[in-house]
């Protein structure tokens, strides 16, 4: 149930200034994550929205909250009160209700577009060509949507021990994340590429990660819920 210490100062050291770590606590206990934030860590994920939703009041206020999961349209208005930083957006339709969620709230909310990097059929985000179809041909319709921030791509790499077939994903969509830096729109300006988790995260930065998530090596294995 403890939290690695040793490992999460290892860690933070490998990271530097230019890699933010997101801690990702899903399954784990309030304390756990008062643990680490006692050591100065404010950024943490979770996937689950209710499980979110329950953890956020008790703990501080100046927590970062990443939303990393599947997120459904019907669910969202439930975070958006606090959340920081979406990462799984994979439709035109949840963007669209983010929009409507923190206009709402009088708020501007920051999303990451996720993509489908992995050759596995459960991940979920955007193949290639429709982030292409998304930016290149709709961007007058994204445009319009005055509360969100994009603010770059998430993606997660094939659970594989094939050093190179992970490298080559990340490489991909690193190539991706290049290409659209250089658009720019009051609600559009790529800054953040998350990717990287316990397995791989060493790989990832070397590929240009600027987040990685990272639960496992911190909190310990998960059960299963
Ligand atoms: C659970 C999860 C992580 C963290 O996984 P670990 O292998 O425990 O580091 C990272 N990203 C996403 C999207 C996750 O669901």
């Amino acid at each position: 149930m403890a939290v690695d210490v040793e490992k999460y100062k290892e860690i933070i050291s490998t990271l530097g200034d230019k890699v933010k770590l997101v801690a990702v606590s899903k399954t784990k206990p309030v304390e756990d994550i008062q643990e680490l934030y006692d050591l100065g860590q404010r950024d943490f994920g979770e996937n689950y929205v209710q499980e979110l939703i329950e953890k956020q009041p008790q703990l501080p206020a100046d927590i970062r909250w990443h939303f990393i999961g599947h997120l459904q349209s019907n669910k969202v208005k439930y975070i958006i009160p606090f959340v920081h930083l979406i990462h799984g957006v994979d439709s035109f339709k949840l963007l669209n209700e983010i929009n409507k969620q923190a206009l709402k709230h009088n708020r501007e909310v920051y999303c990451l577009l996720q993509v489908h990097i992995a050759d596995e059929e459960t991940k979920f985000g955007f193949s290639e060509h429709e982030l292409e179809t998304l930016i290149d041909t709709n961007f007058r319709e994204l445009e319009k949507l005055e509360n969100i921030r994009v603010c770059g791509l998430m993606g997660m790499a094939s659970l594989s021990n094939d050093e190179n077939k992970v490298r080559n994903e990340y490489k991909k969509l690193k190539a991706l994340f290049d290409k659209y830096s250089s658009l720019s729109a009051f609600n559009f300006q790529f800054s953040t590429l998350s990717m990287g988790m316990s397995g791989d995260y060493l790989i990832a930065i070397e590929e240009g990660s600027t987040m990685v998530r990272i639960g496992s090596l911190l909190f310990g294995k998960r059960g299963t819920i």
